[in-house]
């Protein structure tokens, strides 16, 4: 007997012959003496959705009433997988996030789970049911529901199972591994057998929607593989998993790649402070600013102005706060005496990921060339040890996946 923890995402779970699919699926496991815990996203757009829903009664949606309408979602699936396996004869029960002990910070729509008690969820086992329970949630100190971030029933899952000490975390989606790059934008990306915490970390940091960043920085401080599978074909995924343990499964000491991924981040857009004084202070009061109003910055270039000590900013932020930091800019650019605030949402960020780039100088020369010979225009750059990002233009992006591609030679990886 083993205690499984599965997750299935939005299109998994899109419609009701899906659900009924994998109700027969977990009754089978059951049947072989599993215990099974089942976290479940909202079917299909139905997040989306509601947001389109909540945009069409309120200019700026209350954030709490924001939560309450988007954990509904969740909620429908849970509710509709337990029927549908109490219907074939497989006992199981729904419970919310709350209901299933998740508590999270007080922070309405991005809050970090604090802990899981797991007495209900325990109980629930002892008496023999699936428990089903709705991705993306918990509860805050006051009893409030809380949603923990787009993309977040990943992360949901990932502590679920690392609260009940499971061996590992199944996390069923709609490709079956992680690739090279986004499969859907490259058709030569190439499914890898494992990758590590601190590349998929990045890689989904910077926009590989395949798996919620927070849920890979959960897997790594409780070292709980994750196997990333398709819910549609019964075949091995992608293991997430520590280097050692990798290093263990493949038996080599060093790789030798470069570059084990490109990750496309269209949700993305560009702010410039222009002509601010150039001394001590100001980077600071621009961020502190943006800070106190919950907008995270990623990119951060200053460059200096030949005439006179006066800087440009830019900076990134995720589209969607596009329109809160240009008005927390333009308050400080006043402030500051800055001559003016631009802005651009016609931009994406590109991206290389791969550890091996450390020990292999040439990476960052070679990402250039490979732009440059194709005349695109890079707008940002920005390094670590292990990755690469360009702003370019938004309409570039796939295309700039596909070059890199096959620059890199990523078709030939495994
Ligand atoms: P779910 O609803 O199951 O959480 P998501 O839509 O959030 O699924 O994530 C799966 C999608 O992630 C895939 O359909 C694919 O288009 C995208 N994706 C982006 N980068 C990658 C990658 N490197 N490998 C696999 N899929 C990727
Ligand atoms: N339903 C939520 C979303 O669309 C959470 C998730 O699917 O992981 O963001
Ligand atoms: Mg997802």
């Amino acid at each position: 007997m083993a205690l499984i923890v599965h997750k299935y995402g939005g299109t998994s779970v899109g419609t009701p012959e899906k659900i009924k699919d994998i109700a027969q699926k977990l009754k089978t496991l059951k049947a072989q003496g599993n215990e099974l815990v089942v976290i479940v996203s909202a079917m299909g757009h139905t997040t989306d959705e509601l947001i389109d829903l909540m945009n069409k009664v309120a200019d700026s949606p209350d954030h709490r009433e924001y939560d309450m309408l988007i954990s509904t979602g969740e909620q429908v699936s849970a509710s509709l997988m337990a029927m549908a396996l109490i219907d074939i004869g497989c006992p199981a029960v729904s419970l919310t996030g709350g209901q299933a002990g998740v508590v999270t910070e007080d922070i309405y729509k991005k809050a970090r789970i604090k802990h899981i008690h797991l007495d209900r969820l325990k109980s629930e086992l002892k008496a023999g049911k699936v428990v089903i329970i709705t991705g993306f949630q918990g509860i805050d100190s006051k009893g409030d529901i809380i949603t923990i971030g787009r993309g977040g029933s990943d992360t949901s899952a990932v502590a679920i199972a690392a609260a009940l000490k499971a061996d590992v975390c199944d996390i069923y989606t709609d490709v079956d591994g992680v690739y090279t790059t986004d499969p859907r934008i490259c058709k030569t990306a190439k499914k890898l057998k494992y990758v590590s915490y601190e590349e998929m970390l990045e890689l989904a940091s910077l926009g590989a929607q395949v798996l919620h960043p927070r849920s890979v920085e959960c897997a790594s401080i409780y070292n709980m593989v994750i196997h990333l599978r398709s819910s549609t074909k019964d075949i091995e995924g992608t293991y997430i998993m520590s280097p050692q343990r990798i290093a263990k499964e493949v038996g080599k000491m060093e790789k030798k790649q470069a570059v084990r991924g490109i990750a496309l981040d269209e949700n993305v857009a560009k702010i410039g402070v222009l002509k601010v004084p150039d001394k001590p202070g100001i980077a600071a009061k621009i961020f502190g600013a943006l800070a106190t109003e919950s907008i995270n910055v990623d990119m951060i270039v200053q460059s200096i102005h030949s005439a006179g000590a006066l800087a440009d900013m830019a900076f990134t932020v995720e589209r969607a706060d596009l329109k809160k930091a240009v008005e927390v800019a333009n308050i400080v650019a006043n402030e500051v005496k800055a001559e003016e605030v631009v802005s651009d949402a016609d931009v994406c960020k590109v991206s290389l990921v791969g550890i091996g780039m450390v020990s292999q100088p040439g990476t960052a020369a070679r990402m250039f060339e490979t732009l440059s010979k194709e005349k695109i225009n890079i707008q940002m750059i920005a390094t670590s040890e292990i990755k690469i990002s360009c702003v370019i233009k938004k309409e570039q992006g796939k295309r700039v996946v596909q070059l890199l591609h096959d620059a890199f030679d990523l078709d030939k990886v495994s």
